[in-house]
């Protein structure tokens, strides 16, 4: 079983990322993608986790803008795997993006306090230099007792578009493409059409990064209705693209579990092959 989308507490997880690799085995997964939110820092730990006959694979999930084919401009996350995670230009947007993570939870977290929420800032800061995004904001919440889970604090509280919402300022996803391949790795849209958390992008978008060096989608994700797994399967096959499936595990802070979707061999032989940024981790002797 194949899984490559997983978060540990290194950003949104609530997992240490050895606890990570150590579930992903015991849910029978042989090769898992570590890939946190603008940070490579749970990378080394995990890779000294993997135990024998698993595979890891190292990644990272970048915070993207997308055009949406329609005009305007969406949110996008892009999958970076065995990329070089001291490239300079993949260091600098990292470094960028959790600098600007850290700004807009700040404001949100004002916001919530001057509507009575008794949100803790300084807990929340206390994480400084790591990548905090809205599911810190909502175990805060958690903790207050102003919802009772992660999931419902996006419903009631941190969705976009919701009155607390604030938006960060994302890398364009064509350079994030680039830089991703510059640093020897491998780019693969995440859950392009998650209608759930707002507005998505056209197909013809896809399309578009593909003959900039997007290598792959990922069809089959917890938010992805059966519909659109068919639509995109059959464009990446037209566009002779990647096809991944993953959970997006994230620990207690989502309800998906490890190996929920899962990725084909050949398809992960396929993204391996043309990454030369970083190895996989084998574990055992
Ligand atoms: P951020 O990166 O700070 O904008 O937060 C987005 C993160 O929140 C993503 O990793 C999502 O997986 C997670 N997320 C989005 N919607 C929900 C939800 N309804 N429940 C739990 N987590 C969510
Ligand atoms: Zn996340
Ligand atoms: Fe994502
Ligand atoms: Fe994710």
């Amino acid at each position: 079983m194949i899984d490559l989308h997983l978060h540990s507490n290194a950003s949104d997880g609530t997992d240490d990322p050895a606890e990570v690799v150590r579930r992903a085995a015991a849910a029978g997964v042989t090769t898992l993608a570590l890939t946190d939110h603008d940070t490579t820092a749970g990378w080394d730990e995990a890779a000294r986790a993997v135990p024998a006959g698993v595979t890891l694979v190292r990644g990272a999930e970048f915070s993207t803008t997308a055009p949406d084919g329609r005009g305007g401009e969406v949110s996008a996350h892009l999958l970076g795997y065995l990329f070089d995670p001291a490239h300079p230009a993949v260091k600098a947007d990292q470094e960028r993006l959790r600098g600007e993570r850290g700004r807009r939870i700040g404001v949100m977290t004002e916001r919530l306090r001057a509507d009575g929420y008794d949100v803790d800032p300084a807990a929340i800061a206390a994480r400084t230099g790591a990548p905090v995004g809205r599911p810190h904001l909502g175990r805060a919440l958690v903790e207050i007792g102003a919802v009772s889970s992660v999931p419902e604090a996006f419903e009631s509280f941190l969705a976009k578009g919701g009155k607390y919402y604030e938006p960060k300022a994302d890398t364009p996803i064509a350079e994030a493409v680039a830089m991703i391949r510059a640093a020897g790795g491998v780019a693969v849209w995440a859950h392009p059409w998650a209608r759930t958390r707002g507005d998505v992008i056209e197909p013809e978008v896809i399309a578009d990064l593909a003959g900039r060096g997007l290598a792959g989608v990922e069809v089959d994700h917890p938010d992805h209705v059966a519909a659109d797994r068919d639509r995109l399967r059959a464009l990446a096959r037209d566009l002779d693209l990647v096809v991944t499936g993953s959970s997006d595990y994230h620990g207690g802070n989502k309800e998906t579990p490890i190996a929920a979707e899962t990725t084909a061999p050949d398809q992960l032989e396929a993204l391996v092959a043309r990454a030369t940024g970083a190895d996989v981790v084998t574990g055992g002797p």
